[in-house]
């Protein structure tokens, strides 16, 4: 249902209800609610003396970490305007967005601070917080972030490391008093968040959310999963902050609901498997992949996960087998929901209840209405049980996307219908399954195929791992199917064998006109699979 409050309410109610919980807990060592609001006033008036007001957007660069939850909800309490981004992206991506969105302050990683400053000079960039993540582990602990770090050097060996004019965090935070808590507070339609879309199909976007959408979402949460004891759950956040999925699911949601935050820098199976013998997880919301590795692990290893009640699959297809791998592993529930960084992000969601269908996504949140209309002609709704566009209205969506006026006026359809790109189909019991995205959609010869189907097929052959169907130039002006397939390790595949075996599937059409073996799959920063960048890598091979 709608609010009229905003997201800094919720932590509020929070401290108020369960002021002696423990909110956040980070390689063991924890803050109460208590404890979090203090330091988000304080945090508050230092961002204040910088300058920070109203609407003024603020970068955050940092993985997952107890001051990316102080830095976020200090900001949101100023008025200003979030703006995530993953503190793994180049030089390149993250001048592109800065510039785009043009915060004038940053609050970032310590191992990205120098990269961070050196984009002002094509940004509006003036200011760098540096977060030093080993100041919220006592001494003996920070070992643990040996593994995060090694990423972060790996990937950018010489632009690591304390930028000059940095200021530290830390010191900011410790040395300001609290807020005067007459400052005033965001209303509910005030943008909260400006979260960037994950960048599958094309450079991301920036999708402006406001405390409304965002306290929506939370709310139909809530509904959404009614087993849940407000004050009592531990909420595991291996899913980044930083990406719409895990920032609504993991941390607006979990505040809502009083909940302890197991906070992961990076997801890790060591590291996840070690804290269930600390802080055993209740809720976790991750992406198939990780439910996989994670029962796997566990099963292995003989480590109990059956404290894992409630596990919320989204953001990609989740195979019937991990559902069953899962809850075998578990007892618990894992159930499959859909959305979009536009939809704050959830729009359906499989009922949390033996009733849920899996490889559907259930059917709409609370307050949220869709139609399944002709992407030819959205005004046009398909007949019952015929594929279409997915459109989707309720009080999560969006409020457009950041200066971009043309591609809001396509997608943000009068009467707040909100067009998703997404083809999906409904049976007689209101269960939506997604087909595929409309922009992924390969015309050969006069047919649709949905590289879906294809990857489906190829999937089953015994020895692929796993695979990607897209369309290349080719035939007659048209496209034709190629497909990457991944083998297994020791599976003698060929190429001639795959097209054989995907003929028993596919009709002829759908057939991969050319098979390429590959090591692997390039994937967005949530594990999507990205096949415009499978495309660019076949057509430079050919
Ligand atoms: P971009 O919009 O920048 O290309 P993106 O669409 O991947 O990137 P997100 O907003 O993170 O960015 O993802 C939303 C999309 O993810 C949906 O439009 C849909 O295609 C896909 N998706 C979400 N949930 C599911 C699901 N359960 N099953 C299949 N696809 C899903
Ligand atoms: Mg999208």
């Amino acid at each position: 249902p709608p609010s009229d409050e905003s997201l800094v309410d919720l932590l509020r109610e929070a401290d108020r209800g369960f002021g002696a919980r423990v909110a956040l807990d980070f390689f063991g060592a924890t803050t109460t609610y208590a404890d979090l609001a203090g330091q988000v006033a304080r945090a508050a008036e230092a961002l204040r003396r910088l300058g920070v007001g109203r609407g003024d957007r603020v970068a955050l660069v940092l993985p997952n970490c107890p001051q990316h939850v102080v830095a976020f909800y200090a900001v949101l309490r100023l008025g200003a305007v979030v703006v995530e981004h993953n503190p793994l992206y180049t030089e390149q991506e993250l001048t592109h967005q800065l510039a785009d969105h043009g915060a004038r302050v940053a609050v970032v990683w310590d191992r990205v601070a120098l990269l961070v400053a050196r984009t002002a000079a094509s940004t509006a960039v003036e200011t760098v917080v540096a977060v030093d993540l080993t100041r919220a582990l006592p001494r003996r602990k920070r070992w643990a972030l040996r593994l995060p770090l090694a990423r972060a050097r790996a990937t950018r060996a010489a632009m690591t490391g304390p930028a000059p004019g940095a200021l530290s965090w830390e010191r900011l935070v410790a040395g300001a008093s609290p807020l005067d808590p007459a400052h005033p507070a965001p209303g509910p339609d005030d943008t909260a968040l400006l979260q960037y879309t994950g960048g599958t199909t094309g450079t991301p976007k920036g999708a402006v959310l406001t405390h409304r959408n965002l306290r929506a979402n939370a709310a139909q949460g809530r509904a959404w999963v009614p087993g849940l004891r407000d004050g009592e759950e531990t909420v595991y956040a291996v899913l980044p902050l930083f990406h719409a999925y895990g920032l609504t699911l993991c941390l607006t949601f979990a505040v809502g609901i009083g909940a302890t935050l197991v906070l992961f820098p990076r997801f890790d199976v060591d590291q996840t498997l070690e804290a269930v013998r600390r802080r055993p997880p209740t809720f976790l919301p991750a992406v198939p992949p990780i439910y996989e590795k994670l029962a796997t692990a566990a099963r292995e290893r003989g480590i109990d996960l059956t404290s894992a009640r409630y596990a919320i699959s989204g953001a990609m297809a989740l195979p019937p087998a991990t559902v069953e791998l899962w809850e075998s592993v578990t007892g618990g529930l894992l159930v499959e929901g859909y959305g979009m960084t536009e939809t704050s992000p959830v729009a359906l969601g499989n009922p949390v209840s033996p009733a849920r269908r899996p490889g559907t996504v259930g059917v709409p949140f609370p307050s949220t209405e869709i139609r399944i209309v002709d992407p030819e002609d959205p005004a046009r709704d398909r007949d019952p049980g015929q594929a279409g566009e997915l459109l989707v209205r309720g009080p999560q969506v969006f409020a457009g996307y950041w200066r971009r006026p043309e591609e809001t006026a396509a997608v943000l359809l009068p009467g707040g219908w909100l067009r998703t790109g997404d083809v999906v189909v409904m049976d007689d019991d209101g269960f939506v399954t997604v087909v595929d995205r409309i922009k992924e959609l390969i015309i050969t010869g006069g047919f649709n195929v949905y590289p879906s189907e294809v990857e489906d097929a190829l999937r089953r052959i015994p020895g692929v791992r796993d695979a990607a169907a897209v369309g290349l130039p080719g035939g007659h002006g048209g496209e034709e199917v190629v497909a990457a397939v991944v083998p297994h390790e020791d599976a003698d595949l060929d190429e001639a064998g795959v097209r054989a075996a995907c003929r028993e599937h596919l009709t002829a059409y759908k057939v991969p006109r050319r098979v390429v073996l590959v090591d692997d799959l390039p994937r967005s920063q949530i594990g999507k699979v990205l096949r415009r960048e499978v495309r660019d890598r076949l057509l430079a091979a050919r």
